[in-house]
């Protein structure tokens, strides 16, 4: 019992053999030739039917959408495009679809739009397009795993839900335990939800760094890889409110080994996908490259997408520090009224994502890893500089994506991170934990994050993080 992919790499090897394949109908032509999918590949398999051994109501009742059991014999194909085909002996029916009511449906075997599947998110998983990127998603997740193990991390699983809000950005989700018809008052008469789970406040978590960095802080290398949440009210084509994030943590690490790190990783992975899904980054190479040249000049992607991955591979990444980013981005003609939405004002400013894609996409056309941001626009637990007003942050921005990582080298020192603490308005009591490892054989660390989803929309070249994650969470979209 093969999967087509399977039976299409055997190819002629296994010529005259009898198989059994399973899937579902994509094309039915001239009552004779079946295109048979089931997910394992982006190739059909070609199920060649003599109708006059067949009953005429068995064949009236194949139409596509339907899902088929056909026991045959695989043979050398004639036809151009293939192989091998399977000359249909029996042909079972396991599930019809009515061809009438497949017509309203992203089933029906035309070209829909990426809306359009979103509309129908259940039933994308046997669309070429968005098969094709779950697979190379599946692939790329993979690939992560093997390069930590490769590497000796231990893969820690940091709990969803926390009592900490480190970061501090007001993102969150709250967790409950409460009886929602029965809400505990204060005394004013308000609903009190600082107890809300079992006695306690919780949410679902925004990262999982700090948990990540106090085990790194005795297993020496660690990574965790898990579902974090963001409560971002906003509809842009890169933020999810549920989002996939790897979060290696490194003990003895300091920022050049960090970034290091984060652009090995990087080009291994998609060194991985482009080797391990051929076909798939195929068609997806294409399908780019058609809808870069229905796009407006200025919009469009000066590389295939081919081009663009090769071209992240061959290339080291420039590294730049923050304070010389923001000085190319003042002297550029772009920063004025009406190039940039946000025109940047000076040193001191917090990046938008215009101007992260502006430095990648324009002005050097290669990843950039920025690095050493002013300390008041970046998270308390980062690594002070000896100029007292940089931390030694690092964003790694690319083409047509923007940010794809944000790491830094933590703080280790107690006494400096204990000034953050207070500076951020953090109350060292809910800290303890944290402040334990500084206390009890510090040392420097780091680590990153790393948007999984971020990765698939480059890898892919799709537009949309909606279209590259399985069922998208936003705030218009949770139904199922
Ligand atoms: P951005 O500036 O794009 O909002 P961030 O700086 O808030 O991102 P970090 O807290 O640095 O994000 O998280 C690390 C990584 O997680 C980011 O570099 C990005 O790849 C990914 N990420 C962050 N927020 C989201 C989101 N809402 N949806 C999907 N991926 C995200
Ligand atoms: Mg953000
Ligand atoms: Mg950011
Ligand atoms: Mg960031």
């Amino acid at each position: 019992n093969y999967t087509i992919k399977e039976i299409l790499e055997k190819g002629k090897t296994i010529a005259l053999q009898e198989v059994t394949v399973q899937g579902w109908v994509r094309a039915f032509r001239s009552n004779r030739f079946i295109a048979l999918n089931d997910g394992s590949t982006i190739k059909n398999i070609q199920i060649v039917v003599d109708f006059e051994s067949f009953d005429e109501e068995l064949l009236k009742k194949i139409s596509t959408a339907a899902s088929l059991k056909v026991r045959g014999e695989i043979v050398e194909s004639q036809g151009a495009g293939q192989e091998i085909e399977v000359i249909a002996k029996t042909i079972e029916i396991l599930g019809e679809a009515n061809p009438d009511e497949i017509q309203a449906t992203i089933l029906q075997p035309k070209q829909h739009s990426l809306e359009k599947l979103r509309e129908q998110a259940h039933l994308r998983f046997r669309t070429n397009t968005f098969a094709a990127i779950m697979r190379v998603r599946n692939s790329l997740m993979f690939a992560i795993h093997q390069y930590f193990n490769e590497q000796g991390f231990v893969y820690v699983n940091t709990p969803i839900i926390t009592g900490s809000d480190a970061e501090g950005a007001g993102e969150m989700f709250s967790v409950t335990s409460l009886d929602m018809d029965n809400l505990p008052k204060d005394e004013e008469g308000k609903v009190d939800y600082s107890k809300d789970f079992f006695g306690k406040h919780t949410n679902l978590t925004v990262s999982g760094q700090l948990n990540g960095e106090v085990a790194a802080m005795g297993l020496g290398k660690i990574y965790t890889f898990g579902p974090t949440f963001r409560a971002e009210n906003s509809n842009t084509t890169r933020h999810l409110a549920e989002f996939w994030m790897i979060e290696p943590e490194m003990a003895f690490y300091n920022l050049d080994m960090n970034m290091d790190l984060a652009e090995d990783l990087l080009k291994y992975v998609i060194r991985y996908a482009l080797k391990n899904c051929p076909d798939d980054m195929q068609f997806l190479a294409e399908r780019f490259d058609k809808e870069q040249t229905q796009k407006p000049a200025n919009e469009r992607s000066e590389l295939s997408l081919m081009d663009r991955l090769d071209y992240v591979l061959n290339n080291q990444f420039i590294r730049l520090t923050y304070t010389e980013a923001i000085d190319i981005l003042m002297k550029s003609k772009h920063n004025q009224k009406g190039k940039f939405q946000y025109p940047v004002e000076g040193w001191g400013t917090d990046l938008q994502s215009e101007h992260e894609r502006y430095l990648v996409e324009k002005h050097f056309k290669t990843p950039v890893i920025l690095f050493d941001y002013p300390a008041e626009i970046k998270a308390f637990y980062m690594r002070l500089n000896e100029d007292g007003k940089t931390v030694r942050a690092m964003d790694i921005l690319f083409p047509g994506i923007g940010e794809i990582v944000g790491g830094s080298q933590r703080e280790e020192r107690l006494d400096v991170l204990d000034q953050k603490i207070e500076q951020f308005g953090i109350h060292a009591e809910d800290m303890w934990w944290y402040r334990d490892t500084r206390r009890f054989g510090t040392v420097p660390h780091s680590g990153f994050g790393l948007g999984l989803e971020r990765l698939v929309l480059f890898v892919t070249g799709m537009g949309n993080i909606r279209d590259v994650i399985p069922f998208p969470r936003t705030p218009k979209n949770a139904e199922f």
